[in-house]
């Protein structure tokens, strides 16, 4: 159920709403927007009357949400959502680009790929340093030593850091070094990992998994939320379909859907979306045009010899092109880059 307050509803009234949910066994999560504050009330019994609610003073309208999600649905926040990472702002006017090797492989290479992002415009660099391989005998990543190179390269360079975490036990490391958290396609319904992420407070990035509807991306999200870590980011990465031309098939209309059930900013990666290298930049073309909040993409100095992805890692040169090109299409849709 979502409780939406009056334009500037006074805290003491806010208040009574919140405890006259509680007495009824409901969660409470609360969004306080610019002008109206918003409820969601979560659990509580079925049979609930919302007139109870609703003549409540300083009570404009109340909802039953039919969607399965609750936290993650537009209603909760119509103005949508901009989670902060670092100095970074996701899901506002200005679009991110999150840009750098699929995994950390050694300082020399971290620090390279820094620079190439950094004077592109990307503001937050990738890199995995532990790496979820379908192969047990391929490059696994560095571990925490791959993490200090990517945050010392991230530093010089005023980036914010975006890398993976595969296992609840690595969730304190990684908080150590990276400003968000990402939670690979295969971990998108890992749901004791989704339940400690809504303990802590950082960001995280949730890639929609290989054979994932939207409806359980936005559920897994929900598992994030409901435990009251709001700073949830969607990604779309590709799904398996019977095209085989592509390593996944990138579903551009993933994006509009996203903006249109859920208040939550949403990424699109066009390098897991596709596989190649070529296809790479007219598919972040096409993101941003269909209203991507951001783009994770993979570049690596040398993609011929990287570690992992390399037939997907766009090359130094490509990317500065590409960067050039998404900046003069931004405005188009009254963004910027
Ligand atoms: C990655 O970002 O390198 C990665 C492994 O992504 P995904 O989980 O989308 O396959
Ligand atoms: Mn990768």
């Amino acid at each position: 159920m979502i409780v939406v307050m009056e334009e500037r509803a006074p805290e003491e009234l806010i208040q009574k709403v919140i405890d006259r949910l509680m007495e009824d066994r409901f969660d409470v999560h609360r969004s306080t927007g610019v002008i109206h504050t918003v409820l969601g009330g979560v659990g509580g019994p079925e049979t609930f009357d919302t007139a109870i609610v609703e003549l409540m003073e300083g009570v404009k309208e109340v909802h039953r949400v039919i969607s399965p999600y609750k936290l993650a649905s537009r209603a909760f926040r119509p103005e949508g959502t901009i989670v902060k990472a670092g100095k970074v702002e996701i899901g506002g006017n200005r679009m991110v680009v999150m840009a750098g090797p699929c995994s950390v492989e050694s300082r020399d290479q971290i620090e390279r790929a820094a620079d190439i992002v950094a004077d592109g415009g990307a503001t937050v660099i990738r890199g995995g340093a532990f790496k979820p391989r379908s192969s047990p005998y391929s490059f696994q990543g560095l571990g925490e030593p791959g993490l200090q190179m990517l945050r010392e390269a991230a530093d010089r360079r005023g980036l914010a850091v975006i890398s993976e975490v595969m296992d609840i036990s690595q969730i304190v490391l990684l908080s150590a070094y990276s400003d968000i958290l990402q939670i690979g396609a295969r971990n998108m319904q890992n749901f004791n990992l989704l339940r400690e992420l809504g303990r802590i407070r950082k960001p995280v990035l949730l890639k929609r998994g290989i054979a994932a509807t939207i409806e359980e991306l936005l559920l897994s999200a929900e598992y994030i939320l409901s435990g009251g870590n709001y700073q949830v980011i969607l990604c779309e990465r590709g799904i398996r379909t019977f095209e085989t031309y592509t390593r996944n098939t990138f579903d551009i209309s993933a994006i509009p859907v996203v903006k249109k059930l859920s208040h939550l900013p949403i990424v699109a990666d066009p390098s897991h979306g596709t596989g190649r290298r070529d296809m790479v930049p007219p598919m972040a073309r096409a993101a941003v045009a269909a209203g991507a909040d951001a783009l994770l993409m993979e570049v690596h100095h040398d993609p011929d010899h990287a570690l992992s992805d390399g037939a997907q890692s766009l090359n130094p040169v490509q990317y500065a092109e590409l960067m050039v090109q998404l900046r003069a299409l931004a405005p188009v849709i009254g963004r910027t880059i």
